[in-house]
């Protein structure tokens, strides 16, 4: 997922979830910052961080990291690896099927099923809300 997602809409589900903006600005631009700092593409162990399962695995990590030492940074990662778990689909199945032009493409947004942008907001919504309340 893009900007759309990792960053605007992050921002929005924060501030909504009841962070302040200076918090929710964090949050979404450690999202964002994501992709930079772990890309794919470098090894195998970042490509467990962008797709399922491996990635739903770093998000439970980073999540209690974030919990434990009440960083936002870390949240903000919690939230890109259960995204992409979710955009990404198993093994990057999606991408596969992209580049053969049979599948949507997997990182936008704006032509993804409502179904997934659904399970995106939720898995977003729902870590956010935990940490508010403390919640591992
Ligand atoms: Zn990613």
């Amino acid at each position: 997922m893009g900007p759309t997602v990792h960053l605007v809409l992050t921002r929005e589900w924060a501030r909504e979830c009841g962070f302040s903006g200076e918090d929710a600005e964090v949050i979404a631009q450690s999202d964002l910052a994501f992709d930079a700092s772990f890309p794919a593409r470098a090894s195998l162990a970042n490509i467990t961080r962008h797709f399922a399962p491996g990635a739903w695995a770093w998000s439970r990590h980073y999540y209690r990291r974030a919990v434990r030492c009440r960083d936002l940074t870390m949240l903000g990662y919690a939230l890109h690896c259960a995204q992409d778990a979710v955009a990404h689909g198993t093994l990057g199945e999606n991408h596969v099927l992209a580049n053969l032009g049979l599948r949507r493409e997997p990182d936008s947004w704006d032509v993804a099923p409502p179904g997934i942008r659904q399970r995106i907001e939720r898995v977003s919504r729902e870590r956010l809300l935990r940490y508010r309340a403390g919640r591992e």
